[in-house]
């Protein structure tokens, strides 16, 4: 069971590229929907949005689950997810949870008009889930509105993804993926979602 932080931002169309794959997946709202899931997905949305909504409400009982959670199990942030998993440069308007070892900038890119669709390529290693091996070798088309950077990884960090300029986008430290794109808006080229469903 795939668990989909589900507080703001684009939770649903994750689970419907999940659901594509076969994969039964939980909206999270609440630390109790987290058990019982045996990896969990941080939407885009807004970062400062979800700092505000982990930090009211139940929301801080959550966040310490989420942290616990990400010890041992996998954890996808993508976008405004990354930048909650990361640290963001400067920013006091966002809280992280600070797991993933890499410095992010928010909004690096300028404003929304800003956003853009990109071929990245992918390095998934030899990354195989149960319908065989995950193909990496044609470009992923990525969406990126009002991303991040990742401006700097730190020790355990891999990079699976750059942009042709060879700037990291996808990263990956021990259980726990950052993007900084929307792979939920690719929904036609899952491979970003296989991968996530192959680390065990
Ligand atoms: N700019 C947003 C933030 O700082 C992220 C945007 C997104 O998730 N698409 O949180």
């Amino acid at each position: 069971m795939v668990g989909i932080l589900a507080l703001q931002g684009g939770f649903a169309s994750h689970a419907a590229v999940f659901a594509s794959l076969g994969e039964d997946t939980r909206e999270v709202r609440r630390a109790e929907e987290l058990a019982g899931c045996d990896r969990l997905v941080i939407p885009g949305g807004e970062s400062t949005v979800l700092t505000k909504l982990l930090a009211s409400g139940d929301g801080p009982g959550l966040r310490r689950a989420i942290a616990e959670f990400a010890r041992e199990r996998p954890v996808m942030g993508t976008c405004a997810g990354l930048i909650m998993l990361a640290q963001p440069l400067d920013d006091e308007r966002v809280e992280p949870l600070a797991l993933l070892p890499a410095r992010v900038e928010r909004n690096a890119w300028g404003r929304q008009t800003e956003s853009f669709r990109g071929p990245v390529t992918l390095d998934f290693g030899n990354a195989r889930d149960d319908r065989g091996g995950i193909p990496d070798g044609e470009p992923y088309l990525a969406t990126f509105i009002r991303a991040p950077r990742i401006v700097e990884t730190g020790d355990g960090a891999s990079v699976l993804a750059r942009l042709a300029s060879g700037e990291p986008v996808m990263i990956r430290a021990g259980k726990l993926l950052g993007l900084t794109f929307h792979p939920e808006l690719t929904p036609e080229d899952p491979r970003i979602h296989r991968y996530f469903l192959s680390i065990r």
